[in-house]
């Protein structure tokens, strides 16, 4: 759970200095997937009480952390949408992105902004052409197959299809990237395995349709609240990206 809109910077060795952004609650939790994996635990847990922060207020929050980064000689490498839920659904998500732009232009302008969303959002124009704009569009694509989708994310949209969301991933253009968590477990008594070869089957004939500039697979990092589920081994990851390379010519790149 992020208790805060604007948080970090977190150093890593794969992103380097990184700048949060949580469109959503600070206390509660907001997302159209309800994933069993989800850092920031399960929809149930409520919406919280702060409500979302307005644009003006995640505008004057990043100026605020990004001015003093900028005097104390700070470097920043990239700002990260990502938090407790998805950022899309924000109802100023695309004026936010403009600000976040013109922000990072003016104090690190080689920084790059990247959004983590989980691609339910992309039926709406103006969210498609905001992720257009910016350096980083990290689209969540876990399974081509619906009863998987369905027990792993768990849409709270009865009506989403794999079909129509690897329509639309295609749709907003070559510059995506795709990312997939590899998991394996059970949640109340059913299966849920997505590294078996009929997935990745589906998997790959998918990314063949979409392109992305690169596919990101990962496993979990972090407790879940789903206990069952495993951390597929690093050789593994990398059997399957091989596989989806061979098969696809797309570069994938195994996280973690
Ligand atoms: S899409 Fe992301 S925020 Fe939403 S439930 Fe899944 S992991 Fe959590």
């Amino acid at each position: 759970m992020y208790t805060h809109t604007i948080f970090g910077p977190i150093h890593s060795r794969r992103l380097g200095t990184s700048l949060g952004v949580n469109l959503m609650p600070n206390d509660g939790k907001i997302c159209s997937f309800d994933c069993l994996y989800c850092e920031a635990g399960y929809n149930a847990q409520g919406h919280g009480t702060s409500g979302l922060p307005s644009r003006a207020q995640v505008a004057r929050l990043l100026e605020q952390k990004l001015a003093a980064m900028h005097a104390a000689g700070q470097g920043l490498d990239v700002i990260t949408f990502s938090g407790n839920g998805e950022p899309t659904l924000h109802p100023a998500f695309a004026g936010i992105i403009d600000d976040v732009i013109s922000l990072r232009d003016r104090y690190f302008p080689q920084a790059r902004v990247t959004v983590l969303s989980n691609s339910t959002m992309l039926a709406h124009e103006e969210v498609v052409n905001a992720l257009r704009r910016i350096d980083n569009c990290c689209l969540k694509l876990d399974s081509a197959i619906d009863r998987t989708i369905a027990l792993l994310d768990r849409p709270t949209n009865p009506n989403f299809t794999a079909e129509h969301v690897i329509e639309r991933i295609a749709a907003v253009g070559p510059q995506v990237i795709v990312q997939t968590m590899i998991t394996r477990g059970s949640h109340e008594g059913v299966e849920v395995d997505n590294s078996t070869d009929a997935e990745i089957a589906a998997l790959i004939e998918a990314y063949r349709r979409i392109r992305p500039r690169e596919i990101q697979l990962y496993s979990l990092d972090r407790p879940t609240p789903e206990l069952s589920l495993q951390k597929v081994p690093r050789a593994e990851l990398d059997a399957i990206a091989e596989r989806i390379t061979a098969a696809t010519g797309i570069h994938v790149a195994v996280v973690g």
